[in-house]
């Protein structure tokens, strides 16, 4: 019985050239033994590529399209000889078939810039309120000083590769379903650099960086937020062969605070206030973030109001002024009340005709209780 050979590529019967290319190349990256390890995969890469040869040589094709299988005893099995073990990388496949290889090559340069570092950096709210400095430790690759990044131990330099005499790449050439494939990859013996070094520096083995720790001072501006990063350019990792250093990047991580909470540019905090306080009015003293304040509470104040105090939040960070501080008031409700208190309220509340308060939405005083029970 005849395979389906467009069925295998998970295509229709007629499908065109450019479809049956999508399909394998996309099934090749999935199914490629270079990239799936499954054993089930190594079966499924080679029936999609003996499907993939099929449809795209037009002799085999016609014999497909005709119900037949072109690599049945003598139709076509000369041709190529499709062979299912030793296929080359699965770049080399896609380069030599889709000319992804295209780009140019040779020799490429030992010296590569570094990579960026990442620091987290632990403050307290006066700290990313007010800004402050602070010095950070940090361990990253840095210029290997005994060689100034060339990699050579002293009085000596680096010489052509003999590998690939200078190129940095090398050519091999394979046999796989495609028949003979000229793949071209790096050097192995120069990494691709098209240069030795036949003595490397004693300090870096010829890396041309080290590790290091130093200790750097960052400015912290007022008004950082928790998440924020600070870029210190050319602080980060010196790169291979004492390439440009990247930057390093100082995350920062708000330590959360007693009293404050931040939303942003504002703070919030929290205050109870005594039932009596409340209803009578009082002077709040407040440790804000810049010091002793006096807060105002207006006789009759509510539970679950909120006081402004103007621009004692964080200053905004790309412009002028400073968020708010918003107290929120909490009354509270006195529990133990001794034998004087209670007689106290009791005449309070007469006088004020709350001794039966349910009565009072029914009187239609358009109070809570009538809120509630209508
Ligand atoms: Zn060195
Ligand atoms: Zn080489």
């Amino acid at each position: 019985m005849a395979t389906d050979y467009y069925g295998v590529l998970g295509l229709a019967r007629g499908a065109s050239d450019s479809d049956i290319k999508k399909a394998y190349r996309r099934l090749a990256r999935d199914l490629h033994p270079d990239v799936n390890p499954d054993p089930g995969a190594k079966e499924r890469f080679q029936e999609v590529s003996r499907a993939y040869q099929a449809l795209t040589d037009p002799e085999k094709r016609r014999i497909v399209d005709l119900g037949g299988d072109p690599f049945d005893n003598g139709a076509g099995a000369g041709a190529g000889g499709f062979s299912g073990a030793g296929f080359g990388g699965l770049g080399d496949i896609m380069d030599a078939f889709f000319g992804g290889g295209a780009t140019t090559r040779g020799p490429r340069s030992r010296v590569r810039a570094g990579g960026d570092a990442l620091i987290r950096l632990d403050l307290d709210l006066d700290e990313t309120v007010f800004g402050t400095t602070k010095d950070i430790t940090v361990d990253t690759a840095v210029l290997c000083d005994a060689c100034t990044g060339a990699g050579t131990a002293p009085g000596t330099h680096p010489t052509t590769c003999t590998t690939c005499s200078g190129r940095g790449e090398v050519q091999s050439v394979q046999r796989s379903f495609l028949g003979q494939v000229v793949a071209s990859r790096p050097c192995p013996t120069c990494a691709g650099t098209g240069q030795v070094i036949p003595e490397p520096c004693p300090k870096c083995g010829g890396d041309g960086r080290v590790r290091a720790r130093r200790t750097i001072p960052v400015k912290v501006p007022a008004g950082v937020e928790d998440g924020m990063r600070i870029r210190l350019t050319g602080h980060g990792e010196v790169g291979p062969g004492g390439g440009p250093a990247g930057d390093l990047y100082v995350e920062i991580a708000e330590r959360p605070h007693d009293v404050f909470t931040r939303d942003g540019e504002d703070l919030h905090c929290r205050v109870t206030l005594p039932m009596t306080a409340a209803a009578l009015g009082t002077t709040l003293t407040l440790e804000t973030l810049d010091g002793r304040e006096e807060v105002d509470i207006r006789p009759g104040t509510q539970s679950g109001s909120v006081l402004t105090l103007r621009a004692k939040g964080a200053p905004r960070l790309r412009a002028t002024g400073r968020g708010n501080l918003m107290v929120h008031v909490e009354v509270e409700t006195p529990t133990r009340l001794d034998a004087e208190q209670e007689k106290l309220l009791r005449e309070l509340a007469s006088l004020r005709g709350e001794d039966r308060p349910a009565a009072a939405g029914a009187e239609g005083h358009g109070g809570l209780f009538s809120r509630l029970f209508k």
